[in-house]
């Protein structure tokens, strides 16, 4: 069977990250979720004080090149964690803090260009799951199947708000429906490459779809294309 890449695209807080781990553990391909290279550039943003006052762009593509982004398996989540400058920062992009700054970085052209770079050579032996919010459309336009996921506003906010509480995050619900609202905006208004669906995606709406019955469904999609 030939390799294929699968891209998935699609709203915050879909379920994106869940089933392209899935899909990847169960065709033994690499998992990749490049959110957490956005965030890790916005971590290393706030880390260096680019949000002080008002978020200095120039100064952040200046520096991109102190930007090292990696990934280390971690087989205890069955996952890469993402490493920033030598240092894993799995944990530190998940705040809120990073959630609440991450769609302003992702707008910046040379931000983009950068990491769209390093995905392209992390796929170009194909036998890649990558979810994201361009994947289907700049990353790999040609990838064999390519996913949008989309899912009712409400059952998003949900879902994000249990999975922070179970991380100990005392965050509202209210604060997490308006994060997600915010970021969905940024990401389908900004000028480089915005969220979209690419015109050969399936979309995936899963309000009223468990994990099993979305792993089938992609999963069936997978075969057919290898
Ligand atoms: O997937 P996740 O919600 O962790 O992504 C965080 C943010 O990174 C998104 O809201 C979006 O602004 C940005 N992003 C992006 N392009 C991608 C992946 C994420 O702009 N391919």
């Amino acid at each position: 069977m030939s390799k294929i890449n699968i891209a998935i695209d699609g709203y915050s807080s879909c379920g994106k990250s869940t089933l392209a781990k899935r899909l990847a553990q169960s065709l033994s391909y690499v998992f990749i979720d490049t959110g957490a290279m956005y965030r890790a550039v916005t971590l290393f943003a706030l880390q260096n004080g680019y949000f002080n006052n008002k978020l200095s762009v120039d100064s952040l593509i200046f520096d991109l090149n102190k930007v090292n982004i990696s990934f280390q398996y971690n087989a205890e989540r069955q996952a890469s964690d993402v490493i920033l400058n030598g240092v894993n920062v799995e944990n530190e992009i998940r705040t809120m803090e990073v959630s609440n700054h991450v769609s302003e970085i992702a707008e910046v052209k040379e931000v983009r260009k950068k990491l769209v770079a390093l995905q392209q050579e992390m796929g170009r032996q194909k036998g890649v799951v990558m979810d994201g919010r361009d994947i289907g459309t700049v990353v790999f336009p040609k990838a064999e199947l390519k996913i949008f996921m989309t899912a009712d506003d409400e059952v998003r906010a949900m879902r994000r708000f249990d999975e922070l509480r179970q991380e100990g995050d005392s965050i509202s619900l209210a604060e997490v429906r308006e994060n997600l609202k915010k970021r969905d905006h940024i990401d389908t208004h900004r000028k480089e490459d915005p969220l979209r669906q690419a015109e050969d995606a399936i979309v995936l709406d899963n309000s009223n779809l468990n994990q099993e019955q979305q792993f089938e469904l992609a999963l069936r999609w997978a075969n057919e294309r290898m």
